[in-house]
């Protein structure tokens, strides 16, 4: 009774504050270290390392420490990400109305945080939007500064809502499917292609015209089991369909 009270005052009811600002300095330092000591394994599923040139030797294993924090430091002398940062600053409205399709599926254990944090960084794994919980920082959304919007690709509204599906899920698909699925970089795509799908359940036509898929090639092959155990089983809860797509597997 009291767990069940909790849980409702806890809920939010209304999209809570957006706010957009580039990483400071010594969170760089920081998040740069961890990023390093994760690198090789994202590599491996084939993510790519994105950093200015004068960073580059730290990522690739011939710069120290110290000498990092003295190149960042430079970096950050001349770095100004102010049009990154006002982009990413004009999508609060579709960010919001995203965030209010979401609110809902609070009831199966989709988590909202207090604040977004939208934080733009000299460095990323791979295209550059991540949804992470960083200590005492939080639940943050990183974006790399050097990322492109193209025209055929994800546009930073479709990203960010994508990285904000994440922070509400990640931990109720872990532990739905983390065990059904031992192998790391299969784990990952099908993490992927699960937000992917419930990110276009959700959003499309409402919040978002359309939403490009990841892996769109596969999104409408029928065989495809993930497909049938777990995309069109829409009259189920998410954790629901999860259950039963981690049981397909197991048969
Ligand atoms: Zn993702």
């Amino acid at each position: 009774m009291i767990e069940e009270l909790v849980t409702t005052l806890k809920e939010k009811t209304l999209p809570p504050p957006y706010r957009v600002t580039q990483m400071d300095e010594q969170l760089a330092f920081e998040y740069g270290k961890g990023m390093k000591r994760i690198l090789d394994e994202w590599k491996a599923k084939g993510y790519p390392c994105n950093c200015p040139d004068t960073l580059r030797p730290y990522f690739e294993g011939g710069m120290n420490d110290e000498a990092f924090k003295h190149a960042l430091h430079e970096w950050y002398e001349k770095w100004d990400p102010i049009e990154q940062v006002r982009q990413l600053e004009a999508c609060e409205t579709v960010f919001n109305n995203g965030v209010k399709k979401y609110i809902p599926l609070q009831s199966w254990g989709f988590d909202i945080p207090d604040e977004y944090n939208v934080v733009v960084t000299p460095f990323a794994i791979g295209a550059g939007g991540a949804g992470q919980r960083m200590g005492e920082h939080g639940p943050v959304i990183t974006m790399w500064y050097g990322r492109q919007w193209g025209k055929e690709g994800r546009t930073p509204e479709e990203t960010l809502l994508h990285e904000a599906y994440h922070l509400g899920a990640d931990e109720v698909i872990y532990k739905e499917l983390g065990a059904a699925i031992s192998d790391a970089a299969k784990y990952q795509q099908t993490k992927e292609r699960i937000v992917d799908c419930c990110c276009a359940e959700v959003l499309v036509p409402d919040v978002l015209p359309l939403y490009h898929f990841q892996f769109s090639k596969q999104v409408d092959q029928p065989k495809d089991h993930l497909n049938n155990t777990f995309l069109y089983q829409t009259h189920l809860s998410v954790p629901q369909r999860l259950q039963l797509y981690a049981k397909s597997l197991k048969n």
